[in-house]
């Protein structure tokens, strides 16, 4: 981990300088913090909105914030607040833009969970009537003591 004084120098859009918290061997602080070119549709000084490699769709997206958080649990519950505001200002954006019918949002946490970039990101995917099934799962029916059992589990 490193701490990196960012000026804003190189798009004019950051203005004073802000302390960084990334790693430099994680392609996602290099892509959010601008060390590697990214196709970015927004940035800040705490995100930055780019395209996904190998979308899943037209106008899918990544929100990456500059800090370097794991996942779910390392990111501060204040910045994953902030996460969404922006996830609802980009959703508007794909659905007025590119006349996107449907929009999934998406964040995976560990590898059990699919995710194969330990950077938090979240994922806005915009969805087309006639389009290919996706981020589905097979609905299951569990007798009611079960789930009760969960329900306690959950509860702690
Ligand atoms: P995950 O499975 O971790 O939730 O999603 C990782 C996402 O990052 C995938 O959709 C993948 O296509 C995207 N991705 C991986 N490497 C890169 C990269 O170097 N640049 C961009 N723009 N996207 C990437
Ligand atoms: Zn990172």
């Amino acid at each position: 981990m490193c701490l990196l004084r960012q000026t804003g120098e190189k798009n004019g859009l950051l203005g004073k300088g802000v302390l960084i918290m990334k790693r430099d061997d994680c392609i996602f602080c290099r892509l959010a913090n601008g060390d590697v070119p990214a196709r970015s549709v927004y940035e800040d000084e705490e995100f930055n909105v780019i395209m996904d490699a190998n979308p899943a769709s037209k106008g899918h997206v990544l929100i990456l914030p500059k800090d370097h958080y794991a996942d779910i649990h390392e990111i501060p519950g204040e910045t994953v607040e902030k996460v969404m505001g922006l996830a609802k200002t980009m959703a508007d954006r794909l659905a007025r833009n590119l006349g996107a019918d449907g929009i999934n949002i998406v964040q995976n946490n560990g590898k059990a969970a699919g995710q194969t970039v330990f950077h938090f990101h979240l994922h806005i995917i915009p969805r087309y009537e006639g389009g290919p099934a996706m981020v589905t799962w097979e609905p299951q029916e569990l007798p009611a003591e079960e789930m009760d059992a969960i329900q306690e589990q959950i509860l702690g």
